[in-house]
């Protein structure tokens, strides 16, 4: 089975994505689809053996789409290439195209729909003597020109629409166009009909009204809407571009002793770099000679440059301060950060939020329910009307009424009100470098009431240092911190890297271990020399059952500082206390969750005391200490449990667990080594003040969202019973279909205008 994404052509409206899936999943091999109308990407899962994306296309030409399918595939590609596979530039250039020819047509249709509404306007004017009854030769004149304008207009302007109508009657397959093309094509032929047979029919209706006006203005309208909505649509997914436009394209590479530039797709894994000041980083990689100052702030969105040294990894796309040096490719293509973050983001951006749901069933029945209603309501004023009002204006008023259903109804701004939301609000997070997995957990994310923060890591720097050393034994200090190393080299633990460095930088020798084992939220053992030793926390040593006073540690976890004990099986050695700080922006941060209305809730596997200590450094409300991250899931449920939504912070390392067991989970990536696919959430830099602007971003992407649907649903409420006419009887209104056309133009408008307004709000 393959899961691929495709640029779909040829997408005009919402009930398009249902009408493809519904085709593709009738093909043989076609296991899923999701067709995305906002970004206008299929993700289609086959079976290869079976069908292919080119047939796939097939199946949907005939009803006017297609799937661009790409021809470049995987590492090593060029940008354009890389870009071409994720059918980003290639398919803008192609939607510019589209925009440009929409905007000719538009510009086309604006004067005859301006002439038209002065005649129009003149002949209701001169209805209730406001204006001079148009003389003889000056009518005959315009009301030649109209039926000529609206030819044009129909026919050129109108051509998709009429497709529409085309589709309709030859596959059985309605969609929004469908709607307008029967529309205007039947104000149209009417109209015609009118003029041709002016003497024949003059017994039977009123000859002196036509809607060669209507066809005119009302065609002008949608389209000068759908280009306004091309247009902002092409705003709206430019995040990525932006990403794409970060990378380099060339490299200076080491190859036989000599500096060669080279594109950035032909850089392979072990390639020596060499970086000049100012120049940007090609792929990712590990500093090898030299070091420099980065702007990273692409990426993390962190705006101090960072200092690498040999050693250190640096990332494609950032960007060298004045230093150079030289690093070692290890990252190239698709594997390289920057290119994990375009990914993520257009998939999220593609991918569907739940709140959608609602509004997808909605417009995928929305068509034939207004074409009944159309016919219906054409029906009834023919034979209600007529008997009320006589036929000739029964007709009138039933045909203006059928075409003002029809097009008003366009289910356009639903279908567009969930997916440009999300996208805009995706790539805003991007930019932010708050990196969002999917449109669900954007939407999630608003309703979180509690935040869980892990100490380490997420509230402090997570660099701790060793600060004291308590020897209870016979060893000498430096025989103590040698055991400890060498045991703690075996750990990945934050407060093993302390000791490590510690006994490193005093040239304390390492000893050989075996037999390590780590013990889960409290510790470690090892055979150093043939003695068993354990270390680790209190916990560890009361279940050790080894005697210790444990009131000689209190003097420093009073103070924040974790102990790490050092035992054998009989007797305490020792211990050293290790301290980590608490991150600048930390304090602020939690203020703000506060305000957000947030519970913090810090979980840590820490001592009690240290982390309390920490806690109120930060102003956080509720501490957990000494648990596992076992315990951490167990808590996480709990809340769950009385009704809490959890978004649960971590460094994604050993908290994996409770990250996805939460509502949401936070991932607080370093920037260089993301856990990006374990979260919901990962904020670039590891910076817990993008929390904040995550949570507001999402509040911020679903108000916009709601009142999208909002607008969307309440046109349509409105607007198709005052278009039937249904108010006629009561208040004598009825809705001109030049206005139903401005009403459904103005609807996607702003609806579309409206997620643009989520870029420009600061977080
Ligand atoms: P947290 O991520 O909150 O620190 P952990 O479950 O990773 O939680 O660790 C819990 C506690 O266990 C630590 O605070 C520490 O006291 C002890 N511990 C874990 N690993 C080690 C280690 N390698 N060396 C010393 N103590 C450790
Ligand atoms: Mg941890």
């Amino acid at each position: 089975m393959r899961t691929e994404t495709y640029q779909v052509k040829g997408m005009h409206c919402a009930s398009c994505s249902s009408t493809i899936e519904k085709t593709f999943k009738k093909v043989e091999g076609v296991e899923s689809v999701k067709v995305n109308y906002g970004t206008e990407k299929a993700k289609v899962s086959f079976d290869p053996s079976k069908t292919n994306p080119e047939a796939l296309s097939r199946q949907i030409e005939p009803l006017g789409y297609s799937l661009l399918v790409p021809t470049a595939r995987e590492m090593g590609m060029s940008v354009d290439e890389h870009a071409a596979h994720l059918g980003v530039n290639q398919s803008k250039k192609e939607k510019l195209a589209e925009v440009v020819d929409m905007r000719s047509k538009v510009v086309s249709a604006i004067p005859l729909a301006a002439v038209s509404i002065f005649i129009m306007s003149w002949d209701i004017l001169a209805r209730y003597n406001a204006a001079p009854v148009m003389g003889e030769v000056t009518s005959e004149f315009f009301h030649h020109l109209l039926p000529l304008m609206a030819t044009y207009t129909l026919f050129v302007v109108g051509k998709p629409y009429l497709l529409g109508f085309y589709r309709f009657l030859r596959y059985g397959k309605a969609n929004m166009d469908t709607l307008i093309g029967i529309g205007t094509l039947t104000a149209y032929l009417y109209s015609l009909a009118v003029t041709a047979f002016e003497e024949v029919l003059k017994p039977f209706i009123d000859v002196s009204v036509t809607y060669y006006d209507v066809t005119i203005i009302v065609i002008t309208f949608i389209a000068l809407g759908k280009y306004l909505e091309a247009r902002s649509k092409l705003k709206t997914g430019d995040a990525i571009e932006k990403l794409l436009n970060l990378q380099a394209k060339t490299a200076l590479v080491m190859r036989d002793g000599k500096e060669v530039e080279v594109g950035v797709g032909e850089v392979k894994h072990g390639d020596l770099i060499i970086i000049k000041p100012g120049a940007k980083i090609p792929v990712d990689g590990v500093v090898a000679e030299g070091s420099s100052f980065i702007d990273e702030s692409m990426v993390t969105g962190e705006s101090m440059p960072v200092q690498k040294k040999v050693g250190d990894t640096v990332v494609a796309a950032t960007i060298n301060t004045s230093g150079s040096f030289i690093f070692k490719a290890t990252k190239v293509g698709s594997e390289t950060l920057l290119a994990h973050i375009i990914q993520m983001v257009e998939d999220a951006q593609g991918s569907r939020a739940p709140i959608q749901a609602l509004a997808d069933k909605i417009s995928s029945v929305f068509v034939p329910i207004t074409l009944a209603i159309a016919f219906l309501t054409l029906g009834a004023w023919l034979s209600i009307g007529t008997g009320l009002l006589g036929f000739s204006q029964a007709l009138s008023y039933g045909l203006v009424s059928f075409v003002g259903v029809l097009v008003i109804a366009c289910p356009c701004a639903l279908g567009l009100a969930t997916p440009t939301a999300i996208i805009v609000g995706v790539g805003k997070g991007a930019k932010e470098g708050i990196l969002i997995k999917d449109a669900a957990t954007l939407e999630k994310l608003h309703k979180v009431d509690t935040v869980i923060v892990d100490k380490t890591g997420t509230i402090t720097i997570g660099k701790p240092t060793l600060v004291d050393i308590q020897n209870m034994s016979n060893l000498k200090s430096d025989e103590l911190i040698s055991v400890l190393a060498s045991l703690e080299k075996k750990s990945e633990h934050p407060i093993a890297h302390a000791i490590v460095n510690y006994a490193q930088e005093r040239n304390i020798n390492a000893e050989s271990v075996t037999d390590f084992e780590s013990i889960q939220g409290k510790g470690l053992k090892g055979v150093v020399n043939g003695v068993t030793y354990y270390v680790g926390n209190a916990k560890l040593i009361k279940d050790l059952g080894v005697s210790f006073d444990a009131s000689k540690i209190d003097l420093f976890t009073a103070q924040g500082k974790t102990p790490v004990i050092l035992a054998t099986q009989d007797n305490v050695l020792g211990f050293v206390m290790v301290a980590d700080e608490v991150k600048t922006e930390s304090k602020q941060a939690i203020v703000d969750l506060h305000k957000l209305g947030i519970k913090v809730v810090m979980l840590t596997g820490d001592d009690e005391k240290a982390a309390k200590h920490m806690a109120s450094l930060v102003g956080i409300d509720d501490v957990i200490a000494h648990v596992s991250p076992q315990d951490k899931l167990e808590k996480i449920k709990d809340l769950q449990s009385q009704g809490k939504v959890v978004a649960m912070a971590g460094d994604g390392v050993n908290d994996a667990p409770a990250l996805a067991q939460a509502d949401v989970g936070i991932a607080m990536g370093t920037g260089t080594d993301v856990a990006i696919e374990t979260a919901g959430i990962t904020l670039l830099g590891g910076d817990i003040s993008k929390l904040v602007k995550a949570v507001k971003l999402s509040k911020l992407t679903m108000r916009g969202i709601k009142q999208n649907l909002f607008w969307a649903f309440i046109y349509n409420i409105v607007g198709i019973p005052l278009a039937a006419g249904l108010f006629y009887p009561i208040f004598g209104w009825l809705l001109s279909p030049v206005f139903a056309g401005f009403a459904m133009a103005m609807s996607s408008v702003s609806v579309v205008s409206n997620s643009l307004r989520i870029k420009a709000k600061t977080l």
